[in-house]
Order: C-alpha cells, then structure tokens, then sequence
C-alpha cells in the first residue's frame, strides 16, 4: 500500500447526509434525492438504445459488432499488449506499487465489467448514433472520391477521431455532470494500464461524437480493427506505471509520462486531455510536457469526493465498485466534499490554476475532513 495512504475505518464508506423532509415529513422533489442532470445522461443512453433496438440497429450486424468490439477491448492482441505493459510497469515503473495494490485489483474489476456488459452498451449506443445522424443528416455521409486513396481517407478519420476524443475530454472537464461521470476514472491513485478501463460505463455517450469521422468518410474507408486496437494499446499504455517519457516522440504521441500530468493529484486537470496525440494540446495551448518532478507525481482526488479502494482497513472492492458507479446520481447537496472542476490557463506561458474552491473543505489526502463530520445514512 502506497505510504500516503492512511485513513480512518469509516472513510470506506460514501459519505451520506441524512437527507432533509419536509416540515411534516412529506417526501421531498425527486430533485433531492437524485442528481437530475446525470439522469438525463442514463436518459440519453436508454433513447438511443430503444430507437436503434427498434430501427434493428440501422441493419447492421449487433452480434457481429461486439464480436469485433470484444477483440478490441479483450481480444489475444489487446491482452497481449496489456501483458506486455504489466511487465514494462515493473522493470520501469513510475511509482513503487506492490504487485497487488488495491487499485490494481479495483481496475481488474473495470476491466471484466467493460469486456462484459460495456461492450454490448458501447456497440448499441455506436449503432444507434450511426442510424439517427444517418437519418437525420444522410448528407454527411460523402460519396467515394476515387482519386483519394484509402490509406489517406483511414488517416484522416483516426486524427479527426482522436481530436473529437480529444473535444469531448474537454467536455469531460468543463461540463459538470459529464465530470461526475469522469470523476471516477480521475480517482485512481494507483495508476495503472488497466486504469485505461476505469470508467463510468456511461461516459461513452460524450465520446459518440468521435464517431462522427467514421460516418463521413465510410464510403472512402473504415478503421481496421488492428488499428483500433493499437489506439486502445497507445491509451492504455498512457495509463501505465511507466517511467518513460518517449523523447522526441513524446511531442507528438502520449506518454505514460505526459498524461500522468493529466491525473495530477493536484493543479488543473484540464491540462494534457490528448488520448494518442498531443497536437490537439499544444494547438489549444493544454499541453504542459512532462519534467523529472512530474514523473513521479502522485495522482487522484484531493480529499477523495468519491469513494475509493485505498480508503478504509480493508479495501472492500465489491462494495466500492457499486458505490462508484450510483456515485455520479447522487445529489450534490449530499456530498460532503462536492465535486470540483479543476481548471487551468495559460499565463506568460505558464499553466496557472484557476479553480476555485468556494465549498471545499479542508481535507487531507486520506479524505479525513475538518469540516463538520459527516452522518453515516
Ligand atoms: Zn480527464
Ligand atoms: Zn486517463
């Protein structure tokens, strides 16, 4: 267990307020018992689920489509590559971790939960968005130009993929109910390549945008599966525990080093948002390149808003895993330490932090507050 890591036993557990009733007990609107913005994410997703069940997914092939998606997130070349990366993590790593530090187990989790019911979400949602922007906009989609070759249309939808990967990260961090869906990928203080899979299952709605690219130029050519799974290799081995910066190459392509920046345990965290490319950073003046006192930085939340496994004697992974995923619903006025956008600038070239912490507590790494204690509910 990392040496910061300290906390008291009730720490493990989300914090809940007892919740305030009516003067003579009525219940309350059902905006105080649900954070109603992230129900309209969930909202969003049941639609485009219905309208592509109910369209048989634009006739696309569904069964076929996880088949493909499966060998992306756990196919023998993604497993592969993410072996191949546990071992770089030891021999290189970044931050000493003991070879089963919790976060490593909680990810494991993250990454049975994605090859298993993310993946059927995922092909519904990238179906059904297929078909209603087909619908709506059949102009987008461009006629085959016989004078471009293929290799030149599939380069131009992976770069214009990776900026709209890229935008909606940003959204991630500048959005507040999108952040309370992020918030859970930025909670990992034992970064990992497995960490690429910590994420809200609903956070993929902001990402149907980078599908936009595909649909445009599928006439002119499709990503291959082998080149979405060397994506998925680039971001995950963004995640890893590894001391490697990738010298000249790092200026253009994400380094363990650079998006650690990103993870930052404190500062901006809307700094180095590039999934494989850092163009998008540097043209948006986001880019902050790592140095030797940013290699070893350590990540997470400052005060841990949401629950994590390194809190508590035990690390209760099961139960943690459920809480981080009803965490985003829950309303803000229940939450202790509510979520902060963390938000930076540039200044004379420098990156200056601009967020501000109008109802933060004042808390310590191990989420022990001095704010009033917190009700158990
Ligand atoms: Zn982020
Ligand atoms: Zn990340």
């Amino acid at each position: 267990m990392p040496s910061f890591v300290v906390a008291p036993v009730h720490s493990i557990a989300p914090v809940v307020r007892r919740r305030p009733r009516g003067a003579n007990g009525a219940k309350l609107a059902p905006a105080s018992r649900v954070y109603l913005p992230a129900l309209s994410v969930a909202g969003i997703a049941a639609v485009l689920v219905w309208v592509g069940w109910a369209s048989h997914w634009g006739g696309a092939n569904f069964a076929g489509s996880i088949a493909s998606l499966r060998v992306v997130v756990s196919g023998p070349m993604t497993l592969g590559i993410v072996g191949v990366l546990l071992v770089v993590e030891r021999v290189r790593p970044a931050q000493r971790r003991p070879i089963f530090a919790r976060g490593y187990r909680q990810d494991l989790l993250y990454m049975v939960l994605n090859a298993t019911l993310v993946v059927p979400l995922v092909i519904a949602l990238t179906l059904s968005f297929s078909e209603v922007v087909h619908q709506a906009f059949p102009w987008i989609v461009l006629t085959r130009v016989g004078t471009v070759p293929r290799w030149a249309a599939i380069a131009a939808i992976f770069v214009a993929m990776d900026g709209l990967n890229w935008l909606a990260h940003l959204g991630n961090h500048r959005v507040r109910v999108l952040w309370r869906f992020h918030e859970l990928h930025h909670s990992q203080e034992d970064m990992s390549v497995m960490t690429v899979f910590r994420t809200h299952p609903l956070i993929h709605v902001s990402y149907l945008i980078a599908l936009l690219p595909g649909i445009v130029l599928v006439a002119n050519g499709a990503l291959p599966t082998t080149l979405l799974v060397l994506y998925g290799g680039v971001v995950a081995f963004a995640h890893s525990n590894t001391n490697l910066g990738f010298g000249l190459l790092g200026r253009v392509f994400v380094s363990p080093n650079y998006h650690r920046i990103h993870h930052k345990l404190d500062g901006p965290q809307d700094v180095n948002l590039g999934f494989a490319l850092t163009i998008w950073d540097q043209l948006f003046g986001r880019a902050v390149f790592p140095t030797e006192a940013t290699i070893r930085t350590e990540t997470g939340l400052p005060g841990r808003p949401l629950v994590v496994e390194q809190a508590g004697d035990r690390p209760r992974h099961l139960s943690v895993f459920a809480a981080q995923l009803v965490a985003p619903f829950r309303p803000m006025d229940e939450l202790a330490n509510p979520p902060t956008l963390r938000t930076g600038t540039r200044w004379r070239g420098e990156m200056v932090d601009r967020t501000s912490h109008p109802s933060t507590p004042s808390v310590d790494r191990a989420g022990r507050g001095t704010a009033e204690e917190p009700v158990l509910g």
